[in-house]
């Protein structure tokens, strides 16, 4: 795993320099969560639902084991080799090998989170295999070397004159054409080669069927189904938290996840793969990396019954004004701050405080993780275990102390108001961080508390 070199904060900083496009970022994303919406309230049976799929995914968690040993024995009865992946490195190494086997050395892949998580293209191209990411967004961020900004929008941190000005240096396009309807044509044309001249295809995997041995995967694009139909390996890459126990489950899930993606009704395609057509092989590959760890833990372990819609980031005020790569986890956003501490506390000690714990992104969660009640545990754990710089831990240990005596409280608001009245400058300057981006406001006659009591008498009441 590559070393931080930045916390959240500083990389914040860095895309916010881009006024324009924090503005823009921030409206397409909450327009987006206002279409997630209107598609939730057309359904009237929406909070059931979602109490439903939480409940299904609680069984998943507790029966883990038995559901998984179901999967796989369906699986292999339906003619798909089974691997089993430990870790990151484990599971690169299993894919690395199946596509030796077969002597390839170009490969498609359709979106998949979980090989983001294990960088498996980088240690692929190590290998000296060529990957080619078929989804359009994916495809975008990978020709401009980057890692996606977002679980369903990889690219929404680029706006389309950008992409036009890399679609001409990279496929050819004529500069300054910008057209979406123009670009996604060249980039169908220019993946459509690619798909035809692959012999093995990767896909990620949204559910598996422990009753059925069955994975389907969601896409809008068709680019997973293409690239399976067409080549004589598919490997399926999955999280051992993507099992659902029966296909009737399905139902539930295919309804919230859409919806509280993008707003659509269903995604496009919803495939089945169950088995291998004739003469063709297909590998599931299932990886642990630090889940049955997260299982254990009572506090953080539902954090697994999360199906990646991307809700919670879309509505998330940090996330849509920090962007997706201020987090540096392959998962941003508010899942991801609760993710990635699970697999390295040091590593992502910042990512827990990259939130205001509005709550907003539990109320959207269509599984019903706790997710700001996880950012809150986390922030306790990591200052616990000493993953908190000592700056931070004595402006929190100030602010308790100030916050537990009503009277330090009450002598503190007088003189930060006296100094905002009198001496501006100490409060309005540029060591201040809150001052960067916002004036302080006008500093108030009186306290809250003070205003309270003098209304109450006035009420003729005593407080
Ligand atoms: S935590 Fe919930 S809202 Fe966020 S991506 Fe996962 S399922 Fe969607």
């Amino acid at each position: 795993m590559e070393q931080k070199i930045y916390d959240h904060a500083v990389l914040a900083d860095k895309f916010n320099k881009d006024a324009s496009r924090v503005d823009w970022h921030d409206k397409t994303l909450w327009f987006i969560r206002e279409k997630r919406d209107k598609a939730a309230w057309q359904i009237a049976e929406w909070e059931e639902l979602r109490e439903a799929a939480s409940q299904v995914k609680n069984n998943v968690l507790d029966n883990l084991h038995d559901y998984l040993l179901e999967f796989e024995k369906q699986a292999q009865q339906n003619g798909v080799t089974v691997h089993w992946a430990a870790n990151a490195e484990e599971h690169n190494r299993i894919v690395h090998a199946i596509i030796k086997e077969h002597g390839v050395s170009d490969i498609v892949k359709s979106k998949s989170m979980l090989t983001e998580e294990c960088h498996l293209n980088e240690y692929l191209q190590q290998q000296g295999i060529t990957v080619v990411d078929t989804d359009l967004g994916e495809r975008i961020v990978q020709l401009a070397g980057e890692p996606p900004s977002h679980i369903v929008l990889p690219c929404i941190h680029w706006k389309k004159e950008e992409i036009g000005e890399l679609f001409h240096q990279h496929l050819g396009t004529p500069k300054g054409n910008a057209d979406p309807q123009f670009l996604t044509a060249a980039a169908r044309e220019h993946l459509r080669q690619r798909f035809m001249t692959s012999r093995v295809a990767i896909t990620g995997v949204n559910f598996a069927v422990a009753e059925t041995g069955e994975v389907v995967v969601c896409t809008n694009e068709g680019n997973a189904d293409l690239g399976v139909q067409l080549a004589e390996v598919h490997i399926a890459c999955m999280g051992i938290e993507k099992i659902i126990p029966q296909r009737k489950h399905l139902g539930i899930f295919l309804r919230l996840l859409a919806r509280s993606a993008t707003g659509q009704p269903v995604t496009t395609y919803s495939s089945h793969f169950r088995k291998p057509r004739p003469g063709q092989a297909m590998h599931i590959v299932l990886v642990d990396n630090g889940r049955s760890e997260r299982l254990q833990q009572e506090s953080f372990r539902n954090a697994l019954k999360c199906i990646r819609c991307g809700a919670c980031m879309n509505t998330c005020p940090v996330y849509r004004r920090s962007g997706g790569h201020s987090y540096q986890y392959a998962i941003a956003g508010p899942i991801g701050s609760i993710l990635a501490p699970g697999l390295d506390m040091k590593q992502h000690a910042d990512l827990p405080f990259a939130s205001t714990l509005c709550g907003s992104c539990s109320n959207v969660c269509p599984v019903k993780i706790n997710i700001h009640e996880q950012l809150y545990e986390w922030r306790q754990v990591l200052v616990k275990s000493g993953h908190v710089s000592p700056v931070k831990k004595a402006g929190i240990s100030g602010m308790a102390a100030v916050l537990e005596r009503p009277g330090i409280y009450k002598f503190s608001g007088a003189v930060g108001r006296w100094f905002m009245k009198y001496i501006p400058v100490l409060v309005n300057n540029k060591l201040n961080p809150w001052y960067k981006q916002r004036e302080m406001p006008a500093v108030p006659r009186q306290s809250f508390n003070e205003w309270y009591r003098q209304n109450r008498k006035q009420n003729g009441k005593q407080s």
